[in-house]
């Protein structure tokens, strides 16, 4: 998988000022539709036009939260964790509880993660995936730090040179 380091300049050009790059799409899959869908895909959206990763034709799919368990399955992911990237079909799968910018109440299960909620919570998972993706890695760590660089610069991720590129990703075996 070729890395790519877009100066900001450059992503900032191919942007055009759009909401959004267009060869990222937010989508939703089956279960997930009108105004769930749409408020799902604005608050996605809002989440990558503050990241800007330099990231090229990647989708994302808000999975209603009933259906999360059997995409878990369908990709054998073990654990079930809210959110995650498959390199291979150049996707990002997104719980939808992930997907609410502004949680009026406590949700213990996802707090399990973070203590971050609504839009920041958001933020750092995607981030934490950009991590992954741009680094092309499945370390943990590596991905986390890449993320913490993302969200502090608004700029490229930078990767360390020698991050294990043999690991596979959770899902993704390259
Ligand atoms: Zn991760």
């Amino acid at each position: 998988m070729r890395r790519c380091y877009l100066p900001v300049a450059l992503w900032a050009l191919a942007g055009l000022g759009q909401a959004q790059t267009p060869e990222l799409s937010v989508m939703c899959s089956q279960g997930l539709t009108g105004d769930g869908c749409r408020n799902a895909q604005t608050s996605v959206r809002v989440v990558l036009e503050v990241l800007r990763p330099a990231l090229r034709s990647w989708r994302f799919i808000v999975v209603p939260d009933t259906r999360w368990a059997d995409t878990c399955k369908a990709f054998r992911l073990k654990p079930c964790v809210p959110a995650f990237s498959n390199l291979k079909i150049r996707a990002t799968y997104l719980n939808s509880r992930l997907a609410v910018l502004i949680d009026g109440t406590f949700d213990e299960e996802m707090a399990h993660y973070t203590r971050l909620t609504g839009e920041n919570r958001l933020e750092w998972v995607l981030a934490h995936e950009f991590g992954h993706i741009l680094c092309g890695t499945a370390d943990q760590n590596v991905a986390e730090d890449a993320g913490l660089r993302l969200r502090g610069s608004g700029g490229p991720a930078g990767c360390p040179v020698d991050a294990d590129r043999k690991r596979t990703m959770t899902t993704a075996r390259r």
